[in-house]
């Protein structure tokens, strides 16, 4: 960490050598990256500084590392700013998940993403080159006619790799979960640890939380399930991809429409519950509303019961943003917010989010006011 930051105003800088023996004497090497011991050391330099020494000197804590918030540590650091990731799950992506079930790939999180805007698509395929793929199979809408709109694209090897590949070069500590939120004198406390900002990307009921606000319930959850079937698709399964329900079964799709994803002998499909039914069932073990989904698959997609294999089922909380975020205008000085609390929750509208929330935080630290 810091290593970006640092490294702009040391060897070869304006102080030189000397410069640099003094940091590797007064700092050390474990603390390289806190700023309270880089304020030490550059106590007794004249307060006055330039907005880019500012910049370079500051260090930004971001929480959450699902697109929003990695795209916004990007951004920043590449900015020439420090960067930390704190994630309080295992894995990166956040609900841009994925994992391996009956040795195919399943999206459990966001399905697809729409990339609709011409730069996004262009920075997307930078960053994933020839993973970045499309569904070439049509989308139904509830009255079975093909659904509008733009291309619709997936990972080849799971969208959750979209945050292992927006999380290269930067430091992301998994398994942290934020606690706590201390602001205040110009500098921001996060558990503790010292920043100039932080960046909250967690849905906003977790980050409103950390801040001491109130919400009434404003995310939908959203009782998700797949199940893998004997023998390649057949039915509607093999020129569609994905069907769109008005009752308890509100999106269902065939995941053998993400070529290369499943294996040729099998057919996987995913069951995302109405919020309706999530509510009333999220408390239910997920045998009971897991076999409810399936009914409905089966007959919809005009599967055979008996090619059934196995099943896969998870509960999302806080799966989208059905109302608005309030509060989110009157953050404490040098808390910034990312992601679905500021926009809605599409993958390509957090994306960017979490770019446009790195050029407040820039703006921020460059005003020098941190
Ligand atoms: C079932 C489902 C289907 C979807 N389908 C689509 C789709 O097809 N297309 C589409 O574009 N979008 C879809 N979405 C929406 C899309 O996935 C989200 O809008 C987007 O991924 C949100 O990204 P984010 O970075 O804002 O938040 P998240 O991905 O939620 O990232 C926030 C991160 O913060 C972490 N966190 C929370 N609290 C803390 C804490 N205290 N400390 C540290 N870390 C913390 C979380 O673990 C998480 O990793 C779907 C979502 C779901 C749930």
């Amino acid at each position: 960490m810091g290593n970006t930051r640092f490294d702009v105003c040391a060897p070869g800088g304006i102080w030189g050598s000397q410069f640099q023996n003094s940091i590797n004497n007064q700092i050390p090497k474990h603390e390289l990256g806190t700023v309270a011991a880089w304020r030490k050391f550059f106590l007794g330099i004249p307060r006055r500084r330039s907005r880019a020494y500012f910049k370079q000197m500051a260090f930004v804590i971001v929480i959450g590392a699902g697109v929003s918030g990695l795209v916004c540590a990007r951004k920043l650091q590449s900015a020439g700013v420090g960067v930390r990731v704190l994630e309080k799950s295992r894995s990166l992506g956040g609900r841009s998940a994925s994992r391996q079930f009956e040795g195919a790939v399943i999206d459990t999180g966001a399905q697809y993403l729409s990339l609709g805007c011409e730069s996004l698509l262009t920075e997307v395929q930078c960053l994933l080159g020839p993973n970045l793929c499309e569904i070439d199979l049509p989308l139904l809408d509830e009255r079975m006619q093909v659904r509008p709109g733009g291309s619709r694209y997936f990972h080849r090897e799971g969208n959750n790799r979209l945050g292992k590949a927006l999380a290269q070069g930067l430091q992301v500590e998994l398994e942290h979960q934020v606690t706590r939120i201390e602001t205040g004198d110009r500098r921001v406390l996060v558990d503790g640890m010292e920043c100039d900002a932080v960046v909250l990307s967690a849905p906003w009921t977790q980050s409103a939380a950390l801040l001491g606000f109130e919400t009434g319930t404003i995310y939908e959850p959203c009782l998700t399930a797949a199940f893998a079937y004997e023998g390649p698709p057949s039915g509607p399964g093999h020129i569609v991809y994905g069907l769109m329900g008005t009752d308890a079964l509100a999106w269902s799709a065939c995941e053998n429409a993400k070529r290369g994803r499943v294996p040729d002998d099998l057919t996987m499909m995913i069951a995302q519950a109405s919020p309706d039914f999530s509510v009333e069932n999220f408390d239910q073990p997920p045998e009971t509303w897991g076999a409810e989904l399936r009914e409905m698959i089966e007959m919809r997609w005009e599967i055979d019961p008996s090619r059934f294999r196995s099943q896969f089922t998870h509960r999302w909380k806080f799966s989208r943003r059905m109302a608005p975020s309030g509060g989110v205008d009157q953050l404490p000085a040098g808390c910034f917010v990312a992601g679905d609390s500021v926009c809605e929750s599409r993958v390509e509208s957090v994306w960017q989010s979490g770019a446009s929330t790195a050029e407040a935080v820039m703006d921020w630290l460059s005003s020098g006011s941190a």
